[in-house]
């Protein structure tokens, strides 16, 4: 039998294992942090009726630069942006994909913040673009002269901001956003997967888009509209950014299902959204309760919370699965993560925690 190693794979590839968050098929999964609310059924016919329309010109390529569903995406997110400063594909993951091989690749450099999205690493590792580990600092805060002190060591060509922060749940202050602004010799991405569910108040690195050029925002519809299989992701950036991703990205990565879907799924935002505010109070919920047990926990603004066990992480990572409920092991030491969901999908998690060596 062939292995990988008997193939002429790149030398940097070699001995490393692909991105695996376990699809274990257990009666409560808070561990990809999806919306556990499933599509509302008026939202699934317009969805039906949107991809019927478009079956007949399947046989045309989908328009590459899909016009329409930046449209929609710039009025969505307001701050008076355009289509030319709005890109679309498969998921931001894509979308950071994109930017990497326009901004990063062989002989540069990318740095985050750790802990921070698991993603960036790895897509880094794809791209051919140099990861370096900076570090958050106490509490997993982030302050800006923690941030600039790294940036400035480093001077990496790109730079991953991650606000709110997966997996520890935390906005970033603007402050800091500001200060690698200002430090950063390249890119600086602000990957806001989480924003809908931030606390008021928190800012959106939006915000400062017009005076900086080199700042993306990345957002996506998997979290808080419940839209992780639509795969659509999208950034907010200056004009010349989005025309550097047209140099990289495929001609016409984005299906004309995907873009047909997606324009339905935001013309029926209200609805999408509608479930945000109930899994903010769960999040809250969790939040409270896990420190009135005495765990340490992360403030979130995200619908996840990142909370300490009190022992190994993985013994009580195994517990949980056995008592049916699926969260995440991050890989930090003592701390696990659990994804907000239904009220329902609280309670059997808070049960659940009952099992756990106190
Ligand atoms: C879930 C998540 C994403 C979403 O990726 P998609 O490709 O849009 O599904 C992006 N960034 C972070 C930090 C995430 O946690």
């Amino acid at each position: 039998m062939t292995t990988l190693d008997d193939l002429p794979i790149r030398d940097d590839l070699r001995g490393r294992t692909p991105y695996g968050a376990p699809q274990l098929d257990v009666p409560v999964r808070l561990n990809t942090n999806e919306n556990s609310y499933p599509v509302p059924e008026p939202v699934v016919e317009a969805i039906g009726k949107a991809l019927a329309a478009e079956l007949r010109d399947l046989n045309r390529y989908p328009d590459r630069d899909a016009v329409a569903l930046r449209a929609d995406l710039a009025a969505y997110l307001g701050h008076g942006l355009t289509v030319d400063r709005i890109w679309a594909a498969n998921g931001s993951n894509e979308i950071q994909q994109q930017l990497l091989q326009a901004f990063g690749g062989p002989g540069r450099t990318a740095l985050g913040f750790t802990p921070a999205y698991s993603m960036h690493p790895l897509l880094a590792l794809g791209t051919g673009t140099g990861w370096i580990r900076a570090v958050r600092g106490v509490d997993f805060g982030l302050t800006a002269d923690e941030a600039v002190a790294q940036v400035r060591a480093h001077r990496p060509d790109v730079v991953f901001l991650c606000s709110p922060n997966n997996p520890t749940g935390t906005a970033l202050d603007p402050a800091v956003v500001a200060a690698v602004l200002a430090e950063a010799p390249g890119m600086v991405i602000v990957d806001e997967a989480y924003a809908e569910f931030a606390r008021p108040g928190t800012v959106s690195a939006l915000a400062v888009l017009p005076d900086h050029p080199r700042l993306v925002v990345t957002r996506t519809m998997s979290k808080a509209f419940g839209f992780a299989g639509g795969r659509l992701g999208y950034l907010a950036a200056d004009p010349a950014v989005v025309q550097a991703v047209q140099l990289v990205r495929l001609p016409y990565h984005l299906s004309a299902l995907t873009q047909a879907a997606a324009r339905a799924a935001l013309a029926h935002r209200d609805a999408l959204l509608g479930t945000v505010t109930a899994i903010m109070a769960q999040r809250d919920r969790i939040v409270a309760e896990l420190r009135a047990r005495g765990h340490r926990v992360a403030d979130s603004d995200a619908n996840f919370v990142l909370f300490e066990v009190g022992g190994d992480q993985a013994t009580a990572w195994h517990t949980l699965l056995d008592a049916g409920v699926l969260v995440r092991d991050v890989g930090l030491p003592g701390w696990l993560r659990v994804t907000a969901g239904t009220p329902a999908e609280t309670d059997a998690f808070l049960a659940a925690m009952e099992k756990l060596p106190s």
